[in-house]
């Protein structure tokens, strides 16, 4: 997919609004438009990767520095101690939506298992 046709590459781009938590080199932290939780950030790669099930070793460096934004995003929103969750969504059985890797950093209240 090319990046003007992409809605997170127009996000990184400033073409779109997003509403940033962090951000670094790498990777972009921004607040879901639809938070499911009280907290719902997505970490996204500066490069376009479609999804998770693309990611190969050539993307190793890149998906480490989404965890650590990640890891930033949880002691930035307060929830790193009391726990959170880490989504990546592949397909249309998991709700998956955006084509552009997108690690879902949900918290701030006690979650089921498994998921619906
Ligand atoms: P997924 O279902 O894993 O593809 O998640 C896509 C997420 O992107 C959903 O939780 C949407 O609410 C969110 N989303 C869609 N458009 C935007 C946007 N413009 N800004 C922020 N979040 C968005
Ligand atoms: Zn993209």
């Amino acid at each position: 997919m090319a990046p003007a046709d992409c809605l997170f590459c127009r996000i990184l781009a400033g073409d779109l609004p997003s509403q940033e938590v962090a951000s670094s080199d790498v990777a972009y932290a921004f607040r879901d438009i639809n938070p499911a939780m009280p907290t719902h950030v997505l970490v996204i790669p500066r490069e376009h990767i479609d999804n998770a099930h693309e990611l190969r070793a050539e993307h190793g460096a890149t998906l480490a520095a989404m965890y650590e934004l990640a890891q930033q995003v949880a002691h930035q929103e307060d929830i790193a101690e009391r726990g959170y969750r880490l989504v990546f969504n592949v397909g249309a059985d998991s709700g998956n939506t955006v084509p552009h890797l997108h690690l879902h950093v949900l918290g701030g209240r006690a979650m089921g298992w498994p998921p619906g």
